[in-house]
C-alpha cells in the first residue's frame, strides 16, 4: 500500500477522537480510512492479500457502525422536543428510538422524494405491485456492518405518511393485513442461509445517489439512462434488434466514480440494486459460489426491475490465485456466463418489470475473460475528471463547509489536473480538518473536551488547500492512463 503510515495514522486518529468523544470528527475520519482502504483493494490483484484487507474492512466498517451508532443516539437526544411523549428520552433510562433501526425500512411514496422518480414513468404491471424496497420489508435483519453508509440515508429511517396509514390499516384488519404483506422471495428449494448471505450482504435497498452528487461523467450518465431508463419507459421500441444491452461494462482508473454511477442507476431507476465484488464472489462464500451467482440473478429476476452491479469483473475467470481458488472463479464464471445469457435486458417478452441490467466495473479491463467480455457488449471508460468536472466535484465535497473569502475553487480545480474523484475527495476532507488541527494541536484530552465545537468548525482557506495537495498525491499514472486509452480504443464502444 502506497501510504500504510497515513492509513495507521488516519485509524489512530478516528479511534482517538471516538474515545474522546468527539464523534463527528471520528467519523470523518473512518470514513476515509475506509475509502483508503477500499481504493487500496481495487488495486490488490492477490488474491489471499485481497481477502486479508477485506476482513480488515470488514471489521473496521463494523467499528464505524458503533461509533455511529452512539453518534445517532446522541444526536437523537438532543431533539427531544420532536419526539411524541411516548417516546421522549427518560434520564437514566434505555432510550430505544424503533424508527431509527437502520434495519427497518419504511416504504417509499412517491411524494417523499420526487427526485427519485426522475425519468422513470412506471408501468401499469408495476403499479399494481409494490416498489422494489417495499417488497423487502420483512427480510432478515441485517447485519449493519455489511452496507455502505449510503444505504442508511435520512430519507429511508424517517416513518413515511403511507407507513403510517398502513399500520393503522393493518390494525384494523387482521385480513387486509396479510394482503398488504410484500411479496418475499420463496426461499423454498434454495438454500437459506445462501439467501439471507445474500439480502444481507448484497441487496442494498436505498443506495441514494443522484445523478447530481456525480461530477461530470456526462456521457456515462446519458448513456446509461438510455440503457435503462428508456427500456423501462418504451419497452416497445426497445425489441429486436434495439433490446436493451445484456450488460455494460465501466472501465477505468480506481475512484472516478464507477460505483457511484452504478448507484445512480439504482436510485434514479428505482431498480432493485444487487452490489457484488466479484472477489466476495470466489472466496467469501467458497464452495458455494456458483450457486451464489444462480440464487443471485434468480433474486434479481424476483425483484426486477433489477441492477447486478459487480465491481472488479476483472477477477471473475481470471488466472490468477492459487490453483483452488482459479478452479472456483472458472465455475463462478461459467455460471455467470450462463446467467447473463440469459438475462439480456428485457426478459420475459414486454414485460419491462422484468429487466435486470449487469453493470460491472473493472480497473483491470485487460484481464477480463474474452467470454465476459463478449457478454458485457457495450463498454464506456469512465476518465479522471476534467478541470469543469474536478470544480464541480469540488463543489459537492464541499458544500456543506464555509470557504474563506481567499478561496477560488476554480484555481483550486486547475491545480488538481491529474488527480481521481477519489484523490479530490481525500484532498477536501484534509484541508476541512486542518483549522481542526491547529486548534486542538499540544492541547491535553480534558482541554479538547472542553473546546466549544463552534470554535472547531472554522471556514476551510487557501492554504489549507495548498497543505493538502502537498500531501495527497495522484493515484493514477500518465502510464496507466495511456493502458486505457489504448484498451478503449481497441475494445470500446464510446
Ligand atoms: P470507483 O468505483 O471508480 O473506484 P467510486 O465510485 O467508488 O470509484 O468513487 C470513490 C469516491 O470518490 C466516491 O465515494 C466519491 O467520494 C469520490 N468520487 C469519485 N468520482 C466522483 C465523481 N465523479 N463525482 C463525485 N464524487 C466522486
Amino acid at each position: 500500500m502506497a501510504n500504510l503510515d497515513e492509513l495507521c495514522e488516519n485509524v489512530k486518529l478516528g479511534r482517538e477522537y471516538a474515545l474522546l468523544g468527539n464523534y463527528d470528527t471520528a467519523l470523518v475520519y473512518y470514513q476515509g480510512v475506509l475509502q483508503q482502504i477500499q481504493k487500496h483493494l481495487s488495486s490488490i490483484k492477490d488474491m489471499n492479500l485481497r481477502s486479508k484487507w477485506q476482513q480488515i474492512r470488514q471489521e473496521y466498517s463494523q467499528e464505524y457502525e458503533n461509533v455511529k451508532g452512539i453518534s445517532n443516539t446522541l444526536s437523537s437526544f438532543k431533539t427531544d422536543g420532536s419526539y411524541p411523549q411516548s417516546h421522549r428520552p427518560v434520564r437514566g433510562a434505555a432510550f430505544e428510538e424503533p424508527t431509527r433501526d437502520p434495519d427497518v425500512w419504511p416504504p417509499p411514496t412517491p411524494s417523499e422524494n420526487p427526485r427519485r422518480n426522475a425519468g422513470v414513468s412506471r408501468q401499469p404491471a408495476r403499479d399494481q405491485r409494490p416498489a422494489p424496497s417495499d417488497r423487502r420489508s420483512n427480510a432478515p435483519r441485517a447485519n449493519p456492518s455489511n452496507r455502505g453508509p449510503v444505504a442508511r440515508s435520512n430519507d429511508a429511517k424517517r416513518p413515511t405518511d403511507r407507513a403510517k396509514r398502513v399500520d393503522k390499516s393493518r390494525a384494523a384488519s387482521p385480513k387486509r393485513q396479510q394482503a398488504d404483506e410484500s411479496p418475499k422471495f420463496d426461499t423454498t428449494g434454495y438454500d437459506k442461509d445462501l439467501v439471507e448471505a445474500l439480502e444481507r450482504d448484497i441487496i442494498q435497498r436505498h443506495p441514494n445517489i443522484h445523478w447530481t452528487d456525480i461530477a461530470g461523467l456526462d456521457e456515462a450518465k446519458k448513456l446509461l439512462q438510455e440503457a435503462v431508463i428508456l427500456p423501462l419507459i418504451m419497452p416497445e421500441f426497445f425489441k429486436g434488434i434495439r433490446r436493451p444491452w445484456k450488460g455494460i461494462l465501466m472501465v477505468g482508473p480506481p475512484g472516478t466514480g464507477k460505483t457511484l454511477l452504478a448507484k445512480a442507476v439504482a436510485t434514479e431507476c428505482k431498480t432493485t440494486f444487487f452490489n457484488v465484488s466479484s472477489s466476495s464472489l470466489s472466496s467469501k462464500y467458497r464452495g458455494e459460489s456458483e450457486k451464489l451467482v444462480r440464487l443471485l440473478f434468480e433474486m434479481a429476476r424476483f425483484y426486477a426491475p433489477s441492477t447486478i452491479f459487480i465491481d472488479e469483473i476483472d477477477s471473475i475467470g481470471s488466472k490468477r490465485g492459487t490453483g483452488d481458488e482459479h478452479e472456483t472463479s472458472r465455475r463462478v464464471k461459467a455460471e455467470l456466463l450462463i446467467q447473463m445469457d440469459g438475462v439480456g435486458g428485457v426478459t420475459g417478452g414486454d414485460d419491462a418489470t422484468k429487466m435486470v441490467m449487469v453493470l460491472a466495473a473493472t480497473n483491470f479491463p485487460w484481464d477480463i475473460d474474452e467470454a465476459l467480455k463478449r457478454r458485457l457488449e457495450k463498454r464506456i471508460y469512465i476518465p479522471l475528471p476534467d478541470a469543469t468536472a474536478r470544480e464541480s466535484l469540488l463543489k459537492i465535497n464541499l458544500k456543506e463547509l464555509d470557504l474563506a473569502e481567499n478561496v477560488n475553487l476554480k484555481l483550486v480545480a486547475e491545480k488538481l489536473d491529474g488527480y481521481s474523484g477519489a484523490d479530490l475527495t481525500n484532498v477536501c476532507r484534509d484541508a476541512s480538518l486542518m483549522s481542526m488541527r491547529r486548534r486542538i494541536a499540544n492541547l491535553l484530552p480534558d482541554q479538547i473536551r472542553e473546546l466549544n465545537q463552534d470554535e472547531l468548525h472554522m471556514p476551510v482557506t487557501a492554504e489549507d488547500f495548498v497543505e493538502s495537495m502537498n500531501k495527497v498525491s495522484k493515484s493514477v499514472s500518465a502510464e496507466d492512463l495511456k493502458k486505457y486509452e489504448k484498451w478503449m480504443e481497441e475494445f470500446g464502444s464510446i
